[in-house]
């Protein structure tokens, strides 16, 4: 199968159809970069930058931060990369960073509420990937973002870093687009005033259907009673397809679903087209787009989400048009 896939890496990720699908890795890794290379995939669509600091054993510094963002890019080439700020609380542990016993740390003081709360971790991280792009274009996601106002705070602190570094007299990124990661709920209801300011949003789809359901991602027993593109997850997610197309932005979805075939035939249904994914799926996620004609299958899950599916499951719906693909 290895081979059958790698044989896909440099044909067009097209459907049948002529809807262009763009595929991205999941990472957080300098040592699973050169993979682009084997998959053919025309990015990185996250990067977990939190990874670099929950494996050290201290505080990375400026310049330990800036040498690996800038590995990462010299690997990557002209492939872009979305760097995420740092996502530390939660389930993602960093055991130096004095942390508070939590009653619901998933629903704590974590993300970019702890980012924003210790702006010297933010600042320094931010300086950090603008210096490592050294003047190439730059790809930044904020991630748990829960009203505008956190996003425009974050972008303050990007711009007088910015500043910061132009009267430094040192190069800035010739482009740099920020943008923010749609996984709580409120934001949903939020977009409208987000998107005018924003270049561009991702779907968390493991931290979304978490909070949309009330039910602990990291709890099979609870999680596994909701499935992820039930059809309420789904009109959630579409809500955000929407609104960017209203506004013009580009939305990915970086969460797991994107690399499950089913899954991923769903967000392909609800009109998403960049999906971003353990680089192990893009083989086989390439294989069924290569094989697909979706309009049929967004009309049919068009008609599902808005009727309710006859009694129909969403999988049973979707799973048809596998079998006659
Ligand atoms: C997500 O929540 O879907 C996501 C991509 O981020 P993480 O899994 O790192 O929380
Ligand atoms: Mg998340």
């Amino acid at each position: 199968r290895r081979a059958h896939y790698a044989a896909l890496k440099d044909k067009p990720s097209v459907t049948r159809d002529g809807v262009e699908i763009t595929l991205l890795h999941n990472s957080g890794l300098v040592a699973d970069l050169p993979m682009l290379e084997d998959t053919g995939a025309k990015g990185v669509g996250l990067f977990r930058t939190e990874l670099q600091f929950m494996i050290a054993s201290k505080l990375p510094r400026l310049q330990e931060q800036v040498d690996l963002y800038a590995e990462a890019m010299a690997i990557a080439g002209e492939r872009p990369i979305v760097f995420r700020l740092l996502d530390i609380g939660g389930d993602k542990v960093v055991p130096y960073l004095r942390s508070m016993a939590e009653e619901n740390p998933a629903m704590g003081y974590r993300s970019i509420r702890l980012g924003l709360d210790r702006p010297g971790l933010l600042r320094t991280q931010i300086r950090a990937l603008l210096v490592a792009a050294n003047g190439r274009p730059l790809k930044i996601l904020v991630p748990m973002v829960t009203e505008t106002f956190e996003f425009r705070q974050t972008q303050a602190v990007v711009r007088k870093e910015m500043e910061r570094l132009r009267r430094a007299g040192q190069p800035v990124p010739a482009r740099l687009e920020l943008g923010a990661m749609v996984e709580v709920p409120s934001l949903l209801f939020e977009l409208d005033q987000l998107l005018p300011d924003t270049d561009f949003v991702s779907i968390g789809s493991n931290d979304l259907v978490q909070f949309l359901t009330a039910a602990d991602r990291a709890n099979p027993r609870v999680a596994k009673a909701y499935d992820p593109i039930g059809l309420p997850r789904l009109r959630a997610m579409r809500l955000v397809v929407d609104a960017a197309r209203r506004h013009n932005k580009p939305v990915t979805m970086c969460g797991e679903l994107a690399g499950k075939p089913m899954e991923a035939l769903a967000l392909m249904a609800i009109g998403m087209t960049r999906l971003s994914m353990g680089p192990a799926s893009i083989g086989p996620i390439k294989e069924m787009v290569l094989n697909l004609e979706l309009k049929p299958i967004r009309d049919a899950v068009a008609a599902a989400l808005s009727d309710g599916a006859d009694g129909i499951g969403i999988r049973d719906l979707l799973g048809e048009w596998v079998d006659r693909q």
